[in-house]
């Protein structure tokens, strides 16, 4: 089932939560909105549920306009942050709740429920807890009890808001790991909302980056994370260091860095920032022609790799590099040394933001 989101606008009062977003997102595709608070994230979910209604635009299923359409009409199933599991009734009964509130033509045996809903305990490797409570599962299990009760219905398409985002790193991890594994299996068309750049990275076969109710950038993880389409999301994708460079011509400088930056051939001379990632600041064997000269503040070693703290000359910002521990030991590199370093890999844009 596609989902095409057709020039769609939503105000709350005078301030703009989605604007004007047009996207197509593939069937069988598990895509993440992904942004910071306040971006619009939830909201565009909401409206693709029918939860709520857009301002103006459209929404089609498989090229069928759902825009008006009744949320329970849409065939979504959902999962939301706080796991909404009935308190009073057993994992099983949770999972079985709608299949036995359907119509009575519609509504599957009981035999036919109990096979499918233990079909989907055991999908989401609960299957022991079908007689237990809510309350006698951990959060991570509640979450996955909560997806497999949204999963009984057959929705065409799974809406997940944030689903792990009130459980602790490890189980995060743990879950995410283990979505992208039921997704593999049961390929149903789904959108993930999260602010957790990693979470998205990982998960999604496709992220579409939101800020302020638009669309920044929308692409698989890979081309999202290596290509960022501007400053915003190579800032929002991961830790980046700006140095002052100017551009002429297709050369962009950094003091005494040279760097080709191809897409400005024929430039005239502009002020810009170059964005170098902590492991493209390549850090060298000693002075070097085209290198720049830095002092190691700080040396901090996080299990493989080693992260340092270094300060150019003249320069007020910190720049931060990553290395791997064995690199860090060759080089001999102490904490109030030396260093020579070259970004390796930048993304220059003009001062202005734009790119010509
Ligand atoms: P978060 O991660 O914080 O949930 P988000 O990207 O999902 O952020 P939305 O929840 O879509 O953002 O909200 C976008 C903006 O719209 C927010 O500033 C929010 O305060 C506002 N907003 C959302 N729903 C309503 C509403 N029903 N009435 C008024 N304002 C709303």
């Amino acid at each position: 089932m596609s989902i095409e989101i057709d020039q769609v606008n939503k105000r709350f009062g005078d301030f703009v939560a989605v604007d004007n977003v047009s996207l197509t997102l593939n069937d069988g595709e598990l895509t993440a909105l992904l942004g910071p608070s306040g971006s619009g994230k939830t909201t565009l979910l909401r409206i693709i549920a029918g939860l709520e209604q857009p301002d103006s635009g459209r929404i089609r299923f498989h090229g069928e306009d759902t825009t008006d359409l009744h949320v329970s009409d849409r065939g979504v199933g959902f999962v939301f942050q706080h796991y909404a599991l009935f308190k009073h009734m057993s994992v099983f009964e949770n999972v079985a709740y709608g299949l036995t509130v359907k119509p009575r033509r519609q509504r599957p045996s009981k035999e036919e429920i109990r096979k499918k809903v233990m079909h989907l305990l055991e999908m989401v490797q609960l299957d022991w807890t079908a007689d237990r409570l809510p309350s006698q599962l951990s959060g991570g299990q509640r979450q996955r009890i909560a997806l497999a009760r949204a999963l009984a219905v057959e929705p065409k398409v799974l809406l997940l808001d944030e689903p792990f985002g009130a459980l602790d790193a490890k189980v995060r991890a743990e879950l995410r790991r283990w979505l992208r594994r039921l997704h593999d299996e049961i390929h149903v068309t789904s959108v993930f909302v999260t602010h957790d750049q990693e979470e998205a990275l990982e998960v999604s076969d496709r992220v579409v980056v939101m800020n302020k109710g638009k669309v920044e950038q929308d692409g698989s993880p890979e081309n999202v994370y290596d290509n960022p389409a501007n400053p915003f999301v190579y800032q929002f994708l991961g830790n980046v260091n700006l140095f002052h460079a100017r551009v002429h011509d297709g050369i962009a400088r950094i003091g005494d860095v040279h760097l080709d930056a191809p897409e400005y051939a024929g430039q005239r001379e502009s002020q810009a920032l170059a964005y170098v990632r902590p492991h493209d600041i390549e850090v060298l064997d000693g002075r070097s022609e085209g290198a720049l000269h830095a002092e190691i503040e700080l040396v901090s070693v996080v299990g493989p790799t080693v992260r340092l703290e270094l300060r150019t000359d003249n320069s007020e910002r910190v720049v931060h590099a990553e290395l791997p521990k064995h690199r860090f030991r060759e080089l001999g590199l102490v904490q109030g040394g030396d260093a020579w370093i070259r970004p390796v890999n930048t993304r220059v844009f003009l001062e202005d933001g734009e790119l010509n």
